[in-house]
């Protein structure tokens, strides 16, 4: 089983992150941990090379945050994404979030960024890790003209189906489901209908826990694992096997405990 998208580098983990990690390796196969902005990025190279072959990172900038973002952040982001590109997985999360952000002159500067990513990842023929929140339709509209971008991920995905059927026609992108599967409807009713072959799991911890007040962690994958086979109707090692082999292709990871 794998996290595919998590955040282990923030602060909610400076107290116990190493036994947070010992937990994950229980478990999971690995855990690949995302960069949320230019710092983050940086912590998460450093937790890679502490824990290699167990802990992958990918270089990105929230959409989020990134609208209060000056042109330095942003260069300084792409740059460090190519000084890099050897040690991360995969660019993300980077994208548009219609939810948090209703502005329209916000999310046109939104876009503009996920734009600039997006390039990059084509000039780097990366894999690519999306937050995209309220506005998934538009994504796919967006993401089509990348004809070198090699996979994308829609991580925690929570568009509508019509607009799923359109991602696994792409045929190279992949929606991530998180432990929110556990209690959201919306969530589960996604599952039943989206083919085992587009999808991954991940927990985005500290956020999304089973319990909305507690601080997720990336060994709770396993409960999204088992929820999914819940709803198919299928044993969970098929689930297992299958999410986790997706995720070996898109990131071109093999982890130490599979080898
Ligand atoms: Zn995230």
């Amino acid at each position: 089983m794998i996290d595919t998208h998590c955040h282990i580098d923030f602060e909610d983990f400076d107290n116990d992150r190493t036994e947070v990690i010992k937990r994950a390796k229980e478990k999971l196969d690995c855990v690949i941990v995302s960069g949320y902005s230019n710092s983050s990025n940086m912590k998460v190279l450093e937790l890679s090379k502490d824990y290699e072959n167990f802990i992958y990172p990918t270089f990105g900038f929230h959409p989020v945050s990134s609208q209060k973002s000056t042109e330095e952040d942003l260069k300084t982001a792409h740059e460090n994404i190519l000084n890099h590109q050897k040690e991360i997985v995969a660019i993300g999360e980077v994208g548009m979030d219609y939810f948090y952000v209703t502005d329209k002159a916000l999310r046109k500067r939104q876009q503009e960024i996920f734009t600039g990513f997006l390039k990059l990842a084509d000039e780097c023929e990366m894999p690519i890790v999306m937050h995209v929140r309220d506005c998934e339709k538009k994504a796919v509209n967006i993401i089509g003209e990348y004809d070198n971008i090699p996979y994308f991920v829609f991580h925690c995905y929570g568009g509508s189906f019509k607009t799923a059927k359109r991602i696994m026609d792409m045929d190279n992108a992949y929606m991530s489901f998180s432990t929110m599967l556990c209690y959201s409807k919306q969530h589960q009713d996604l599952i039943e209908k989206i083919d085992l072959n587009y999808i991954l799991t991940e927990t985005d911890s500290p956020y999304l826990a089973m319990k909305k007040e507690n601080r997720n962690e990336p060994a709770n994958v396993v409960n999204a694992v088992y929820k999914i086979a819940e709803i198919k109707n299928i044993d969970v090692d098929t689930v297992d096997e299958i999410t986790t082999e997706n995720a070996y292709r898109i990131f071109s990871i093999k982890c130490a405990t599979s080898i």
